[in-house]
């Protein structure tokens, strides 16, 4: 059977897992004998070094690192620039994957090709893609891009017999996600979702640097910003993650901040360091009150759990602040490794499900395709689903339990509204929502528009992504994403009915189609991912990764 990876593609960490012969996930560490790694990457003149060398080396060469590249996913205007060449976050976050999975190789002693991806749950159609680009680059074959939240709760309700609703508080390194999920023993459901991709540890990090600069500048009497020096700052930014980490674990921490032979000694709390951040925190409770009123609206009034993943889970301020709060005691659930786990497990039920279907097409005729569709819709006979089952778990080993759990679906919504730009009564730009922010993937929507001006040749649809729930909203709200142009017949009058659908696939694929009522002309067009490596740039990526060794 194929094995595929689980890969937590993380801002600060990486991990990557597999599911053993027993159908548990394991993680798989890197050469230094860790179980994450960190998603750090050192130019090394013709090579680049990935995690903890990578990490230290930051202090001393800080021009040749780039870390939390993952805020930048997506992010056309990113680029860093290396002995003249430039290189796209796509690309350094390949070196990661490469990292990850080239280590694991190593260790495992076997080719890894199928990988499924995570990332945060509110990435839009740009960072998905950019994510997926990043192993494509890396030479691998995404098999999906699973959302960290859903891929926690996978690995968190797999043996779970129980029907429930949770909350999965996912505070890493550089994204803050919060996600309401009802699992079933059949299916996996995401309800809603919010968060902000730029809200994470390396926030409370950032709080506690400012706090020791100005610290400094009491301490000593100097008027200087010891954070204007690129070393030093690198090195505060080390010491606030060591001292925050402290934090989590004792009351107070030491910290000795030497700059220019001047040393200041200064000795932090728990408590001061819960007052620097309290405004990080209160913001993850915000997005979760606003994300549990968008719940109410699809009729979840409650839920019964919170989960707390990511590694800035960690700090007892979170623990605190949601019993305060919510009144339920928060389960701390593998932090660092659920992700990776459940990417895994995601991935291997993919893995056994191809075959189950692959034995089924075999016996009935059927395409695959066809056969999968079937399975989803229930019109296969069951009696050919447990044949199959059986022989799938009797040349795998797997129970066969396991092999009919792997059509355990996983249902998600979709992070983001997608709409046109059109015009409202007073002639303002207004933005026309046809998919809204939460709604279920596979997600379709079709709606009438007409013509702007008398005789128009052409109808320019701009498509925009924006965060607001409602169908109109102020054209500011927005981000454009791509265009599609629909020429029209001659002399059509003004406000000639124009029908605009949009289809959202379950990978995040927006196909947009536009018909015009008068001679049902229509464009049909996959929505151009405007801020990705793209064309001659990723061949470029991917030819010069050959060239490159990572370790
Ligand atoms: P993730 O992106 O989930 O790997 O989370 C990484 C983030 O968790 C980084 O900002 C770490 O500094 C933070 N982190 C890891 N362990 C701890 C800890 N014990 N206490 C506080 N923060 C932690």
């Amino acid at each position: 059977m194929n094995k595929i990876f689980g890969i937590d593609l993380g801002t600060t960490y990486s991990c990557i897992s597999y599911v053993d012969e027993y159908g548990r996930p394991v993680v798989v560490p890197n050469a230094e004998n860790e179980r994450i790694t960190p998603s750090v990457v050192f130019f090394d003149e013709d090579n680049v070094i990935v995690g903890d060398v990578a990490k230290e080396n930051s202090k001393m060469y800080p021009e040749d690192v780039v870390a939390f590249v993952k805020r930048a996913m997506g992010d056309e205007n990113f680029y860093f620039e290396h002995e003249g060449k430039t290189y796209h976050p796509e690309e350094i976050s390949s070196f990661v994957l490469r990292k990850l999975v080239g280590d694991a190789e190593n260790i495992l002693g076997e080719k890894i090709e199928d990988v499924v991806i995570t990332c945060p749950a509110y990435f839009g159609i740009n960072e998905r893609e950019a994510t997926r680009l990043s192993g494509e680059i890396a030479g691998l074959n995404v098999r999906g891009i699973l959302n960290e939240p859903t891929a926690a709760a996978i690995s968190y309700g797999m043996d779970s017999e129980e029907n429930k609703v949770v909350l999965v508080y996912d505070l890493g390194g550089g994204t803050f996600d919060i996600t309401m999920i009802d699992i079933n023993k059949d299916s996996i459901k995401v309800i809603c979702t919010g968060g902000d991709h730029n809200l994470g540890g390396k926030d409370w990090d950032d709080a506690l640097i400012a706090y020791m600069a100005n610290q400094y500048k009491e301490i000593t009497g100097k008027e200087e910003d010891i954070l204007e020096d690129k070393e030093t700052c690198q090195e505060l930014q080390l010491l606030a993650e060591k001292v925050k980490k402290t934090l989590s674990q004792r009351e107070k921490a030491p910290i000795s901040i030497n700059y220019e032979g001047e040393r200041a000694k200064i000795e932090i709390t728990r408590e001061k360091f819960d007052e620097l951040t309290y405004d990080l925190l209160q913001r993850t409770v915000s997005l979760t009150d606003e994300m549990l009123n968008e719940a109410r609206k699809k009729n979840y009034n409650s839920f019964d759990e919170i989960l707390l993943v990511g590694g800035s889970s960690r700090m007892p301020q979170v623990e605190k602040i949601i019993k305060e709060k919510y009144g339920i005691e928060p389960k701390i659930f593998d932090p660092d490794e659920a992700v990776s786990k459940g990417a895994a497990l995601y991935g291997w039920k993919l893995s056994v499900n191809d075959e189950l279907v692959n034995r089924i097409s075999l016996e009935t005729g059927q395409t695959p395709e066809n056969v999968k569709q079937g399975i989803d819709e229930n019109k296969i006979e069951e009696n050919i689903v447990e044949k199959a089952a059986k022989q799938v778990a009797d040349d795998t080993g797997y129970t066969l339990s396991a092999v009919k759990a792997s059509n355990v679906r996983v249902v998600n919504v979709v992070s983001k509204s997608f709409g046109v730009v059109t015009y409202n009564n007073e002639g303002k730009e207004v933005i026309y929502n046809l998919i809204l922010k939460n709604s279920e993937v596979p997600a379709e929507f079709t709606e009438r528009f007409g013509t702007h001006d008398e005789n128009q040749d052409n109808v320019l649809i701009r498509v925009v992504e924006d965060e607001l729930n409602d169908r109109v909203i102020d054209f500011e709200y927005g981000k454009e994403i791509g265009q599609a142009e629909l020429m029209l017949p001659e002399n059509l009058p003004a406000n000639s009915p124009i029908d605009i659908t949009f289809k959202l696939n379950e990978e995040g694929r927006l196909d947009i189609s536009g018909i015009e009522a008068v001679e049902k002309r229509e464009v049909k067009t996959a929505i151009d991912t405007s801020s990705v490596i793209k064309g001659k740039e990723l061949e470029e990526a991917k030819e010069r990764n050959k060239n490159i060794e990572v370790s």
